[in-house]
């Protein structure tokens, strides 16, 4: 059996360091909010380049927290793309505000840039990126693209933790970057938990405001917050992995590469792009296939786990057919119907690759 993600493997080597983090932090009784989450907070703005980074319970607070605090609301228009998980619409809606579907790349699977020129108006605040599967969008022409009309960017890192554009982190472009820190991230929490990342002093502040129930000082209330704080098991779990973090990444990078050498060139497959320009950090594997349910059905008889992200992009999702509906996106459209993630963790060995690499080839030449 290769299951899609093994978190199990990945535990054994940090048994003893997160065993003697666990024994701490009960000994401590400090249990939110506390050292660790401050020492996380720095760890991971350091690592990114950013000024300020301030925890928060999800990928989607984060999201969610980030758009709040850099005054998105309602009457603005938020560009983003639709083939990504749903919470990047959700955290839209959450302020108020109206999601603006924008068709993708098909090469990158990320937002066409030419396309979201095109999409800005008058009401347009701003554009949410997302680094889908690990492979960074390009930063520095969105920046630009967004500095010519004036319009915010709040980059979507919740795949993307290391990514990179000419060795700047994804997060450190836009007003703001949100990460997820879910268990099967690249970076993962065993729970909940996320990050926003930002250069600016008084959005931090805002958020740090808004993640503990709008209290700048305890029990005095100065505008209607929440409870995203991130606890102090979570923050040690995730600053054991961050000194690993670069290590996991590259081992991603080696099994990408792996795949790419035996799975290009082979019938009706086609492999990610990788340009390297950006680095790519490989959360997904996922190739398009042209008869992807009968590659699909071979992995799955074989014992071998495999996904389809997404099955269905956003603007076809039920929940916005009457807002979303008549609009068509053709690239996410065909790229839903043959996109096929293969099994990716750090440590899936060479072995494990040959299998589902010869299990494809065997599927497509029937
Ligand atoms: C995982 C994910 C999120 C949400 O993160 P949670 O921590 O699960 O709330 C948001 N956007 C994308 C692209 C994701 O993959």
């Amino acid at each position: 059996m290769i299951p899609m993600v093994d978190l199990k493997a990945q535990y054994a080597d940090l048994r003893s360091e997160i065993e003697q983090g666990f024994r701490e932090v009960l000994d401590s009784a400090q249990f939110i909010l506390g050292p660790n989450v401050q020492a996380l907070e720095e760890e991971v703005a350091r690592y990114l380049g950013t000024p300020h980074a301030v925890a928060c319970n999800s990928g989607t607070d984060a999201l969610h927290l980030a758009l709040a605090a850099l005054g998105i609301g309602p009457g603005d228009e938020v560009i983003t793309t639709p083939f990504t998980f749903i919470a990047t619409a959700e955290a839209i809606h959450y302020v108020g505000a109206t999601p603006v579907f924008v068709d993708i790349d098909d090469a990158t699977f990320n937002l066409d840039l030419e396309q979201v020129e095109a999409a800005i108006t008058e009401r347009t605040r701003a554009v949410l990126p997302v680094h889908l599967f690990g492979q960074p969008v390009d930063m520095p022409e969105l920046m630009r693209l967004a500095d010519r009309h004036g319009v915010l960017v709040v980059e979507d890192c919740a795949q993307s933790f290391g990514a990179a554009v000419g060795g700047r982190m994804t997060g450190a472009f836009g007003a703001a970057g949100a990460f997820s820190f879910f268990p099967s991230k690249n970076l993962g929490a065993y729970g909940d938990a996320g990050l926003v990342a930002t250069s600016d002093p008084k959005v931090a502040e805002e958020l740090r405001v808004l993640r503990n129930h709008g209290s700048r000082e305890r029990y005095h209330h100065h505008v209607i917050g929440y409870n995203s704080r991130l606890d102090e098991v979570q923050a040690m779990i995730l600053r054991a992995k961050m000194r690993r973090i670069d290590q996991y990444n590259a081992c991603r990078r080696r099994v990408a590469h792996a795949y790419r050498d035996r799975l290009s060139g082979v019938p009706g497959i086609t492999v990610p792009h990788e340009d390297g320009v950006g680095r790519h950090v490989y959360h997904q594997y996922t190739v398009l296939a042209s008869d992807r349910d009968a590659i699909a059905a071979a992995l799955r008889s074989a014992d071998i786990g495999c996904a389809v992200y997404y099955p269905v992009p956003l603007h076809k999702q039920p929940v916005f057919r009457d807002t979303h509906g008549h609009v068509q996106l053709p690239i996410s459209e065909k790229i839903a119907r043959h996109c096929l993630s293969l099994p990716i963790y750090p440590e899936l060995a060479d072995q494990q690759i040959l299998r589902v690499t010869e299990t494809i080839r065997h599927a497509v030449n029937g």
